[in-house]
């Protein structure tokens, strides 16, 4: 027997209650009003639990609602009827992609949940050939993996990515999606051609650079803030069979990162370029072999690390089978302009969709291990070039001296390739470098642990602040607008306006933490 609503009301008041969490939760009428909307799809007001979760594993926020939609409509309609409750209900609502954040982003703590992925399938996705053109439309809820799956069928696939596929296009989108092709396509925000939102009032709105486009420029890395993104046009390039997939090591910082912004200016270079950084692990040459060859054995076997940080170039060239002996030149040609040392250099060549899906692969191991659904206290941050060598020397050389629990990822980007209408907010500078501290904590105490993880990111923030790095947050979790209006800086206005303008109640995406219900002043 299902529990009744009122039962669910009860219960959630008591979670909250023992939970020691402060905030206002919608009455019974207000819950049975949502269950008397005429809807294709459902809500659940039990079992709200999974909705409570996402991959940072820190934050648990129990929403008193789960919209199941059926179409989009019942987005519309759902936000109608939550907009006509007015300021003094407490009601939010957030659109959950996959769950995927870090901090309670996609949570709302006593208001609705819209599940996206209700809305997602393969009979969604429709790829337009269009000529020289070519774009898929996708849903909102949709995960990266399926629209790669479906738009390679057509011998086609999006130009921008992020590391890891399982991720969903709105929610992606809702940030700014990097990759290693960002230098050249500039991140998924940049690939987007139309968007279809249900904004804060109920309004369903296709909006594009010609129309509509101060909702669409919004939307794009505006954290959830302005509608719930639909459907997205996302432009597509054709898809190579096959990548090689190169690894190279450095021990100079200095000569890691003139190289790679080298290549990413370069007009001959490679198709992905990243970086990571290694710290006191050894043998790392011999995990790399299970799936990478060494270009020479005998010298990759006497390989010695002389220090402790070491920097990883990550590259591929994409290629088709008749093209090979074309791709081994042009990267010959390209490794020859580098300063890596020379007995490190690996590779292998796999499909393009295996590359793409690599992230999945670990993630397949990590389950198996119990070591997917830990906590994940990650810090991603967006440092100016003119900055990265203070930030490595203080970050490497001090602050994680001895330790840190996963991988460290930093490469450059270049500005030119963001467009500065979105909402997504990076550093005033040409080339920029994406550092990010993918820690894992599976352990309560000691290096393992979320606070031992959360001390070194504290003290990697506060140096940057207090050498004036110029850094900004990237997936930002601040918690109050203050720290938020300092993020966005001069951007803070536009951003305020338009939420004012497409969300004027507040209602939408509360774990960001921007606009706490009913804020906005009213006259604005
Ligand atoms: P959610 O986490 O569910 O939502 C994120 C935010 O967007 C929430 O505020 C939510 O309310 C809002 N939202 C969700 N869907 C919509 C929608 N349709 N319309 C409007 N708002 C919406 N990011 C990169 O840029 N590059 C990477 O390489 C990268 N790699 C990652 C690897 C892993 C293993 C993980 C876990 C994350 C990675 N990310 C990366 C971060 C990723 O962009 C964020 O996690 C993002 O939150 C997407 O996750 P999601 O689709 O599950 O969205």
């Amino acid at each position: 027997m299902k529990p009744s609503l009122e039962h669910c009301f009860k219960l959630m008041l008591l979670l909250l209650a023992l939970g020691g969490v402060t905030m206002h939760v919608p009455d019974a009428d207000v819950l049975s009003s949502l269950g008397a909307l005429r809807l294709d799809g459902h809500f659940s007001f039990h079992d709200t639990s999974a909705m409570a979760r996402d991959f940072g594993n820190r934050c648990s926020l129990l929403p008193a609602a789960v919209l199941h939609p059926g179409s989009v409509s019942d987005i519309a309609t759902t936000l109608r009827h939550v907009f006509s409750l007015g300021e003094r209900s407490p009601l939010t609502v957030a659109a959950r992609g996959h769950g995927h954040s870090l901090m309670g982003q996609s949570q709302a703590a006593g208001g609705i949940v819209v599940r996206m992925e209700s809305l997602r399938g393969s009979d969604r996705l429709q790829v337009v050939h269009g000529g020289m053109s070519p774009f898929v439309d996708a849903p909102g809820g949709e995960l990266w993996i399926n629209v790669l799956h479906e738009t390679l069928k057509h011998g086609l696939a999006p130009k921008s990515w992020t590391d890891y596929l399982h991720l969903t296009v709105g929610g992606t989108l809702s940030n700014a999606g990097v990759s290693g092709q960002a230098f050249r396509h500039g991140p998924q925000v940049s690939n987007v051609n139309q968007l279809e939102i249900v904004t804060g009032r109920g309004d369903v709105v296709t909006c594009s650079p010609e129309e509509n486009s101060d909702l669409f420029y919004a939307a794009l890395g505006g954290l959830g803030q302005f509608g719930i993104i639909t459907r997205a046009r996302i432009a597509l390039e054709p898809a190579p069979k096959m990548v090689r997939w190169i690894r190279v090591l450095y021990s100079d910082f200095a000569s890691f990162t003139e190289d790679q912004e080298m290549l990413i200016m370069a007009e001959n270079t490679f198709d992905y370029i990243e970086g990571f950084v290694i710290i006191n692990r050894t043998g790392i040459l011999n995990n790399w072999r299970t799936s990478f060859k060494p270009q020479d054995p005998v010298q990759a076997s006497r390989f010695q690390p002389d220090g402790r940080v070491l920097y990883c170039l990550e590259l591929t060239k994409n290629f088709n089978s008749d093209e090979a002996d074309i791709m081994e030149q042009e990267v010959t040609a390209l490794l020859s302009r580098l300063r890596y040392i020379r007995s490190t250099l690996f590779h292998t060549d796999v499909t393009y969709l295996e590359f793409l899906d690599r992230v999945h692969t670990s993630e397949v191991k990590l389950r198996a291990q119990g070591l997917w659904e830990v906590p994940h206290p990650w810090l991603n941050l967006l440092i100016p070039r003119s900055s990265i060598q203070r930030f490595a020397k203080e970050v490497f050389g001090k602050i994680l001296k001895d330790s840190n629990n996963g991988p460290i990822l930093l490469y450059p980007v270049n500005k030119s390739k963001w467009d500065n209408r979105t909402s997504v907010v990076i550093p005033d500078e040409e080339i920029f470098y994406l550092v990010g501290f993918l820690s894992s904590a599976p352990s309560l105490s000691g290096h393992g642990s979320v606070a031992h993880a959360m001390n070194l990111n504290n003290q990697i923030v506060e140096f940057c602040e207090e050498a004036d790095i110029g850094m900004k947050q990237y997936l930002a979790p601040y918690t109050t607008q203050q720290q938020w209006k300092a993020h966005f800086g001069a951007r803070w206005e536009t951003f305020e306006r338009r939420k004012h303008t497409y969300d004027p109640l507040a209602i939408l995406a509360p774990g960001q933490k921007i606009f706490p219900k009913a804020s906005l002043p009213l006259s604005l």
